[in-house]
């Protein structure tokens, strides 16, 4: 059978249940901690925060599969299923025998698999009688995805977008408000832990860390509003489980299965959802495909960070989490272009690298990583974000070894959404400007010493 350049499936085929990755896991992340009690929270606990079935969904480690709401399928319908591409040209450009496909997830107005999840906690968030919402933007993606979900689903909603984001990216900010959503730059005089970050440090051009503690404060202090995050947590992970779901049935359809799985990690929710039904597969001993995940060597939690507990947020105000981290109080470098620049990573994704499932991780320079995106581009007519571009840059150098060994592994990465907001970072690319950096130990060291010290568990 000739491959198609591109396989969709039909909406009948769409999935119609999320996978929990953690109901096949050996071992389980370990538990989140009450950040004052440093008791393991029960779910109860985290009602405050986030509305009751995603709340739920979080501790939940034993069901396998999760019902999608006929009223989430239906927006799913909108913009699902995602097509798989076999990217035949770039194969030629790099004359390898691999073969390489990528499942693109940038083909809905947010521009990236965001809106997966975005759609699902503001359909939650409704069903439960709130009305509004707070979170968090970096790049502003996720801010974007959740603005049109909320729109759609009739809620209010307040993004606390990073400053430096806010300055920099101001489209993508006027899409959010497009969409309904009041806007603030983050650190901000909204909230108290805003006032105190700005009082300390006045000229900042703030961190998601940062922004997160605010869109919390904010959350708890309003009546019929919670807070939602896009990435790390587990029920984001299981939302984002439709990527790999579709990816492995399409494959299926052309009779291929990856030798390689590789994924960009910010948080890791891309990553853990196109992975999730292949590494089912490896825990239940079918299958063993190599997975990689790739992050930017300027904020490397995953290659260079401790397994501890941590804050997911510079305010030290969210539940603690087991994972890879820098410290909340890692600050990337300002030259960083490149997206993925949280502190920690997915206590999923962070468990399956500790045990050995998750193989491989990679971190890559910038330069190179944009050196991808622009071979990428040029070969198969794509403009990807810098994010995906990670796994662009790693997919390519895999493609090459097969090249030098002769073999023809089936590559398969996460594309996760455009670039199109990301034209300052192609532009000082374009100009010979960008820059590499790579932190010293030292420079890792303040984020270190902001790591949370527990009695009896983390002296
Ligand atoms: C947010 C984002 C990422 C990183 O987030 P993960 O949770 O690690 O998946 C990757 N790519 C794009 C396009 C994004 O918007």
């Amino acid at each position: 059978m000739k491959i198609p350049h591109r396989l969709n499936l039909t909406e009948e085929q769409l999935p119609t249940q999320w996978y929990n990755l953690r109901a096949d896991m050996k071992e389980q992340p370990d538990p989140m901690l009450n950040p004052v009690t440093f008791q393991p929270i029960r779910t109860e606990e985290l009602y405050p925060i986030f509305c009751e079935e995603l709340a739920a969904q979080e501790t939940n480690c034993s069901t396998q599969w999760f019902d999608i709401p006929d009223e989430v399928m239906e927006i799913y319908k909108a913009y699902r299923p995602s097509p798989l591409n076999r990217a035949y040209d770039l194969e030629r450009y790099l004359k390898t025998p691999a073969h390489i496909y990528f499942k693109f997830e940038g083909n809905n107005t947010s521009g990236s698999h965001k809106l997966n999840s975005a759609v699902a906690q503001a359909y939650y968030a409704k069903k439960q009688g709130l009305t509004s919402l707070t979170t968090e933007t970096g790049a502003g993606q996720w801010g974007t995805a959740l603005a049109e979900a909320c729109a759609y689903f009739g809620m209010d909603l307040t993004v606390y977008m990073v400053k430096g984001s806010y300055e920099q990216k101001p489209y993508r900010r006027e899409i959010i408000r497009t969409f309904g959503a009041n806007v603030i730059p983050s650190p901000s005089n909204t909230t108290k832990v805003g006032q105190a970050i700005l009082a300390a440090n006045p000229d900042t051009s703030g961190s998601l860390g940062c922004a997160i503690s605010e869109a919390i404060e904010k959350a708890t202090s309003t009546q019929g509003c919670r807070y939602v995050l896009g990435s790390v947590l587990n029920q984001v992970v299981l939302h984002q489980s439709i990527i790999g779901l579709e990816a492995k049935r399409a494959m299926e359809m052309l009779g291929e299965y990856p030798d390689i799985v590789i994924g960009c990690a910010g948080g890791g929710s891309n990553l853990a959802g196109l992975i999730a039904p292949f590494m089912q597969d490896k825990l239940l001993g079918k299958k063993n495909p190599h997975f990689i995940a790739v992050e930017p060597a300027s904020c490397p939690s995953l290659t260079r960070g401790r397994y501890a507990y941590d804050y997911c947020d510079t305010g030290k105000v969210t539940p603690l989490a087991r994972m890879y981290t820098l410290g909340s109080g890692f600050i990337p470098s300002k030259n960083h272009a490149g997206g993925l620049r949280y502190h920690g990573m997915s206590p999923i994704i962070s468990k399956l690298y500790h045990d050995g499932w998750l193989d491989e991780a990679r971190a890559v320079e910038q330069t190179h990583v944009f050196d991808a995106a622009v071979t990428f581009a040029k070969v198969e007519t794509i403009l990807p974000a810098p994010e995906s571009s990670h796994a662009i840059r790693v997919a390519i150098d895999e493609a090459i070894k097969c090249r030098e060994t002769g073999e023809a592994k089936t590559i398969l990465f996460g594309l996760t959404g455009t670039g199109y907001f990301d034209m300052a970072a192609y532009s000082a690319y374009n100009e010979g400007k960008m820059t590499d950096y790579i932190p010293t130990d030292e420079d890792l060291e303040p984020g270190f010493a902001s790591l949370p010290k527990i009695p009896g568990i983390q002296e």
